[in-house]
């Protein structure tokens, strides 16, 4: 479960997130939308402190991070690394390791971060690579898979570290469109079977598809949310009828 309260960031006198307040429950996935620009990638940063919000809580599970009160140098680190254990991100490009296979690149992060047996990971990147459609390109290099394979081997990636959440920063904004659909698929089965999401997305049918939960975003505040029937099928709020009505 992801509890989120009152979370700000600003980037010198720009503020960016001015007060962001959600809930996602365990096992359903949150989908962010909104205009370019609106904050959508720096509140997912900051559920994975790869951004420090100057102020606001951020819970996931069991472990709670009040940035206003962080401690300074090491002690705010480690707080901020816990909290960051807790989810697993997918990127828009994947930065696999080019001269490891699709198997080293998955174990690398249980085995040497997480110190787990390596016949472990290997048995569970296994697994992975088959839920996502890959079972049998184990022991490819990366410049043997095709752009959306790639992106397939990252979310494995990010899931063999067990994450309690797994964050997808506009995953299929880096390819080629033919490309895109079947990364959704993957994606889409993945919520299926139970895995806790927060994506931000600017693929409205996706969107629709996939959430549980939709949130609006613009200027750095959520100006509407609910289900995917209620934000995108029926929008309440002027500023979210004028978004959907530009892009679909
Ligand atoms: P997009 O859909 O275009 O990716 P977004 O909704 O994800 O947009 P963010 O990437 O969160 O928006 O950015 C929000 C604002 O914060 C933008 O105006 C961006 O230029 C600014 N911003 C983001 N990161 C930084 C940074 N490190 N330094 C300065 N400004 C930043």
């Amino acid at each position: 479960r992801i509890q989120v309260r009152g979370l700000a960031k600003s980037f010198g006198d720009h503020q960016v997130l001015r007060g962001i307040d959600f809930e996602s429950r365990r096992g359903t996935s949150t989908v962010l939308i909104g205009p370019s620009g609106s904050g959508k990638t720096t509140v997912l940063r900051s559920l994975n402190v790869l951004e420090t919000p100057d102020c606001g809580v951020v819970r996931i599970d069991d472990v709670e991070v009040d940035f206003a009160k962080l401690p300074p140098g090491k002690a705010g680190r480690k707080e901020g690394a816990r909290l960051r254990a807790q989810s697993g991100m997918v990127f828009q490009t994947h930065n696999l390791f080019p001269h490891r296979t699709v198997l080293e690149n998955i174990i690398e992060g249980p085995v040497v971060a997480q110190g787990r047996p390596r016949e472990e990971a290997v048995a569970d990147a296994k697994v992975l690579l088959d839920q996502v459609g890959l079972g049998d390109r184990v022991d490819a290099y990366p410049s043997q898979l095709s752009g959306g394979q790639q992106q397939r081997v990252g979310i494995a990636r990010a899931l063999a570290l067990k994450p309690r959440v797994v964050l997808f920063d506009e995953p299929t904004s880096a390819l080629d469109p033919e490309l895109v659909g079947e990364v959704l698929a993957v994606i889409k089965d993945l919520a299926a079977t139970g895995w806790t999401m927060v994506i931000v997305t600017h693929e409205i049918r996706f969107a629709e598809q996939v959430a549980d939960q939709v949130l609006f975003l613009d200027s750095g505040v959520i100006v509407e949310y609910g289900t995917s029937a209620q934000v995108i099928g029926d929008p309440q709020e002027e500023r979210t009828q004028r978004f959907l009505k530009r892009i679909l």
